[in-house]
């Protein structure tokens, strides 16, 4: 049975309308697709995502952005909401007043919408949802990208190995593959040949891997794992959050799908 309200129909009174914010950051991006699928898959709640600029660029890059598109099955017209076509009022974020979603997920949510969130900024699609989202009394939950200072492993797209000679050059530093099979392969011309070795223009890439199957030399690689460290401060802002009035903080996808399993 359909039920609508305020203009927003969907399915069956006890599905869970979901909200899903994504912002750019690529720590814990594939691990919230994961997870988003498997909660789609359950086939009883719907997913809405609401994607920020950076969000965009990211999940384009590690080629799920039309994957998340495909997914998403929330009501419509609130179904795949693109900052990028918001304007700077976003006037979607209304519908979380008028509480047209139970709960907003903000995952993965970058240090940068972090530390706007903890000072009440509200100047993207992303920053928007929540600000109406708590005010129209909409459960909140954040999964900060930079949650727990020190080092964690992240995965990487697309990326060139570093060596001291790369495979492209033969041992006197001759440019051997020429011409570069994945300049050629790329879709979207996001590959150059820079002093011999090939350069990845990642706001071009779109995370399809043809590259890393052409290469005879091997030298791309996609979901590298690189340590890093989490700022202090960054950790500070996102502890900052528990305090605020209607949000709750989790520190991996998996958490949210264990919540919502306790709603049922
Ligand atoms: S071929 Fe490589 S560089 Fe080009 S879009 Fe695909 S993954 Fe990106």
């Amino acid at each position: 049975m359909v039920h609508c309200f305020n203009n927003i129909c969907y399915r069956g009174k006890n599905q869970v309308r979901i909200a899903w914010g994504i912002t750019g950051s690529g720590h814990l991006l594939l691990e919230t697709f994961e997870t988003m699928k498997d909660i789609v898959k359950l086939g009883k709640h719907t997913v809405s995502i609401f994607l920020s600029k950076a969000g965009e660029e990211v999940a384009r890059m590690y080629g799920i952005l039309s994957d998340l598109r495909k997914l998403a099955n929330g009501p419509l017209p609130l179904r795949f909401v693109r900052d990028l076509e918001q304007g700077a009022s976003s006037p979607t974020c209304g519908k979380f007043n008028l509480k047209a979603f139970p709960v907003l997920f903000v995952g993965p949510a970058t240090a940068n919408t972090v530390a706007k969130i903890k000072v009440g900024i509200a100047d993207t699609l992303v920053t928007n949802t929540v600000a109406m989202a708590v005010k129209g009394g909409v459960r909140v939950i954040i999964l900060p990208s930079d949650y727990v200072p020190g080092p964690i492993t992240t995965t990487l797209p697309v990326t060139v190995k570093t060596t001291e000679k790369s495979t492209c050059q033969d041992a006197a530093g001759k440019f051997t593959c020429n011409p570069c099979q994945a300049v050629d392969e790329c879709p979207t011309h996001a590959i150059s040949i820079i002093d011999g070795k090939p350069f990845v223009d990642l706001t071009k890439c779109i995370g399809c891997q043809r590259c890393v199957k052409c290469c005879k030399g091997q030298i791309f690689e996609f979901g590298k794992k690189i340590t890093i460290r989490i700022r202090q401060v960054d950790a500070e802002n996102s502890r900052a959050l528990e305090k605020l009035e209607g949000i709750k903080l989790i520190g991996h996808p998996r958490e949210f799908e264990k919540w919502l399993m306790s709603q049922d």
